[in-house]
């Protein structure tokens, strides 16, 4: 059975990379990668060196966290990813990309990936002017996202927004004003700055 991690920072510790998990925390100094940044546990300093397949593991797991999919998930997209042309590697990433909390997270109007979920499932985003309250469902481009809801819940927004001051990727727009943001384009793996080998990802997953 795997182990077991209480808190989402020491996920960000055993990883050795930022996985943005909570938010502004993630941005200050308050940050635990900023604060101890080294393994979590009681002998941080005595593991050995990493086996291939660990260096491999590693990479999917930081991939797998920093988009919050489950396991079963992210199975699913490597096997879609497989299917489709082009680099399977780049394939996967591209697909995470489009994911709707995906989008909601990275026009910075959710505190996190899970507040993303969250405001999702609660029928608060709209796509194409349509409720859609699937956090896994695919944008395209052309696509507008809007948000619904009470004042209390686009207050809540701005408030996110203010929060984390996220710079949205080039392959969105956003009218901050208005809420209202669409897709320009298809996201290419270049949009994903979050320093992760693909390739070492594929290797395992093909096994
Ligand atoms: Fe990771 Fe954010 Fe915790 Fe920092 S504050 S360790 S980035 S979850």
């Amino acid at each position: 059975m795997a182990r077991q991690i209480g808190s989402v920072c020491k996920l960000c510790r055993r990883e050795g990379e930022k996985l943005y998990l909570k938010g502004a925390r993630c941005d200050s100094a308050k940050c635990a990668i900023v604060k101890r940044n080294y393994q979590p546990g009681v002998h941080p300093w005595s593991r050995g060196r990493p086996s291939d397949y660990g260096v491999r593991l590693r990479e999917k797991q930081k991939l797998k966290r920093f988009f919050g999919v489950s396991e079963k998930v992210f199975r699913r997209v490597y096997t879609k990813a497989s299917r489709q042309q082009g680099n399977t590697g780049e394939n996967i990433i591209l697909l995470l990309q489009r994911r709707l909390d995906n989008v909601v997270n990275s026009l910075g109007t959710a505190l996190s990936r899970r507040h993303a979920r969250q405001v999702i499932s609660h029928g608060h985003v709209q796509v194409n002017g349509r409720r859609c309250n699937v956090a896994s469902a695919a944008v395209k481009p052309g696509d507008t996202i809007t948000f619904q809801g009470s004042e209390k819940v686009t207050k809540l927004l701005k408030e996110s927004m203010e929060a984390r001051k996220a710079t949205v990727p080039a392959w969105l727009k956003f009218d901050e004003a208005n809420l209202s943001a669409s897709v320009v384009e298809l996201p290419r793996r270049e949009h994903l700055e979050f320093p992760v080998d693909e390739q070492l990802v594929v290797e395992l997953m093909s096994k």
